[in-house]
């Protein structure tokens, strides 16, 4: 517990060193477990800030688009599920790099 505390999660980035998804869950009860290195990728590409509080503002429930709700925001946690949500997964190289930046 003290772990956590001493390192807390706060992006995409931190979640997938430490090998946790990111769960996304909408107020309509719509669930979506991402894999943190492939949501990390999307986001690099888009050139979205990949802090916690601002992925959870990004994500869009489809089920409520869909159906024409309003869009409520999403409740984001760190999850030890697998991932429900296929997404591309970033070339190895390009992932190595950022451990590399980040180091
Ligand atoms: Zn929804």
């Amino acid at each position: 517990m003290s772990r956590t505390l001493a390192n807390p999660i706060t992006t995409i980035f931190d979640a997938a060193v430490r090998h946790r998804t990111i769960k996304v869950t909408c107020t309509c009860g719509n669930v979506g477990i991402f894999d943190p290195h492939a949501l990390w990728y999307l986001f690099q590409q888009k050139n979205w800030s990949e802090r916690l509080p601002d992925v959870r503002k990004r994500m869009r429930c489809l089920q409520c688009y869909f159906a024409k709700r309003k869009r409520a925001l999403a409740m984001l946690e760190v999850s030890d599920n697998s991932h429900t949500r296929q997404l591309p997964m970033p070339p190895i190289s390009e992932w190595k790099r950022e451990l590399r930046r980040r180091r």
